[in-house]
């Protein structure tokens, strides 16, 4: 199911089906100045292809490798439509990442992209790296129009579980480099508009601060995670058990640990 909504000089495309509203998801797709930002989820391929066939985009961008924002890269080739994509991106979709049976159950399957494609660049808006929720994420950032894609920079303010391969340090840093921008407009993939951007980027920051410090001192004290993450996070909740633990509590926890020396001084936003 496709739900197309206008927000200011932004076209919103939310997309979710039976199976993904059943786990309490829907993603967005955004349209702005004639580009697609994101792609959506194997699952509503038909919509996609529908509106890209009533739109034609003169591009995509792509932020980054998560099937829900990657998962129709190949109905963009095959319309044979100009995208950009960072090479840390391309890198990880080929060969097609083997998602786990929850995020396949939720989103569908993820197709591997061509290998060969015309390339899309757009003056106004830059593709600025902002890792920490994947290596390869990105946010897209319209400066004439302080308008910041953030994708799933964001999310929210606490949100207390992580998918594997997260790098909640480097999430700060990335958090921290998106306020300094002074976003006035800031669409999130998950929450659409949100209002408040620096404040809220920088409060989401501020939490992880204080969670990451949390867990550290635990660490250091020689906690195991399972002890950690109950007593700074809570007990695991619905999204826990349903994913089988890809997204979860305890991931947050082993990504604090697993990032305990290199995450520190690891490089932000843009660099
Ligand atoms: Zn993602």
């Amino acid at each position: 199911m496709v739900q197309v909504e206008t927000v200011g000089h932004v076209v919103r495309i939310t997309m979710s089906t039976r199976w993904s509203r059943a786990f309490g998801y829907s993603v967005s797709a955004f349209l702005t100045r004639g580009v697609l930002i994101d792609t959506g989820f194997p699952d509503v391929r038909a919509d996609i292809t529908a509106f890209l066939e009533r739109t034609r985009p003169a591009g995509v961008i792509l932020t980054h490798q998560h099937e829900d924002h990657a998962g129709n890269l190949a109905v963009v080739a095959q319309k044979n439509l100009p995208f950009s994509a960072s090479p840390q991106t391309l890198a990880a979709l080929r060969p097609a990442e083997r998602a786990g049976l929850y995020r396949r159950i939720v989103w569908g399957t993820l197709q591997t992209p061509p290998e060969s494609f015309p390339d899309f660049e757009h003056d106004a808006m830059a593709l600025i790296h902002a890792p920490g929720h994947s290596d390869d994420h990105h946010v897209v950032w319209d400066a004439d129009r302080e308008t910041l894609f953030a994708a799933d920079l964001f999310l929210g303010v606490k949100v207390r579980v992580a998918r594997p391969g997260e790098n909640p340090r480097l999430l700060i840093h990335s958090l921290r480099a998106a306020a300094a921008l002074n976003p006035r407009v800031m669409f999130d993939s998950h929450r659409g508009l949100v209002t408040n951007p620096v404040w809220a980027l920088n409060a989401k920051a501020d939490w992880l601060e204080e969670m990451v410090a949390a867990i550290d001192t635990r660490i250091a004290a020689g906690g195991d995670d399972a002890a950690i993450t109950r007593e700074v996070l809570g007990t695991e909740d619905y999204v826990g058990y349903v994913s089988g633990g890809d997204l979860s509590k305890r991931n947050f926890v082993r990504a604090v640990r697993a990032t305990l020396k290199s995450g520190e001084s690891g490089a932000g936003i843009g660099e």
